[in-house]
């Protein structure tokens, strides 16, 4: 796996140039996640599942095909996740709308963005969010 990381990164670039180099990164890490996605499915359907599926295809039940989106489902989901908001982040950048909170149109970090590169709220509104959620989910369950 080649490293591209360039030493000038504190050199001042301005903002196409940075918005490119971006894109360029999302892109590579959406492939990425497209390849470790694609090797899993292989997996599944060459390794130990594919007996439970032949099992099941034996038995003349056709419901194998669920059984086989069921289980690729929760294996991929979380790379799906990470695809959409990849996804999203080079809409965003597209757009022009790239970096800025969703919630307080404030600028989110660089810092932030080196760490998580498709954030799409600011640290404080992105904390506020979670409790606001932990919130919900509290009152959701004492009802
Ligand atoms: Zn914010």
């Amino acid at each position: 796996m080649a490293k591209e990381l360039p030493n000038d990164a504190d050199r001042e670039i301005d903002s196409k140039e940075r918005s490119d180099k971006l894109l360029k990164m999302l892109i590579k890490m959406r492939e990425e996640i497209v390849k470790e996605a694609q090797k899993e499915i292989r997996k599944f359907k060459n390794g130990e599942k594919k007996q439970i599926v032949e099992t099941v295809l034996d038995d003349g039940d056709m419901s194998f095909v669920d059984l086989a989106e069921d289980i690729s489902l929760t294996q991929l989901s979380a790379h799906r996740d990470k695809l959409l908001k990849i996804d999203e982040a080079i809409r965003k950048i597209n757009e022009g709308t790239y970096g800025i909170c969703e919630e307080c149109g404030d600028e989110i970090s660089v810092n932030r963005l080196k760490v998580i590169p498709f954030a799409t709220h600011c640290r404080d509104c992105q904390e506020k969010k979670e409790i606001l959620e932990k919130i919900k989910q509290m009152e959701e369950q004492s009802q």
